[in-house]
């Protein structure tokens, strides 16, 4: 899995508020993301480990252990998710 820092996620942030893409909540820190460019889907999990922030996607740039706008999309909503439970 991939760490996420403030370092490693802020080019994918960019890219990820530019495109957009459509996230949809499977379980628990499980997600699909839709690509922005082409029909494809990406199933993308988070875990937290050692008080750091983890990530994985399918897709290419995340198999060269980058982080993609994918793991963003999916990392937002996994927030938001946790705020509103926090809430309820
Ligand atoms: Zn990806």
């Amino acid at each position: 899995m991939i760490r996420l820092t403030t370092e490693t996620t802020q080019k994918a942030i960019e890219k990820c508020k530019q495109l957009k893409p459509k996230v949809k909540f499977i379980k628990d820190r499980l997600f699909v993301v839709y690509s922005a460019n082409n029909s494809n889907v990406y199933h993308v999990r988070f875990d937290v480990k050692d008080g750091g922030k983890f990530g994985q996607c399918e897709c290419r740039a995340s198999e060269k252990g980058l982080v993609c706008y994918h793991l963003i999309a999916g990392a937002t909503a996994n927030i938001y998710r946790q705020s509103l439970k926090r809430a309820n």
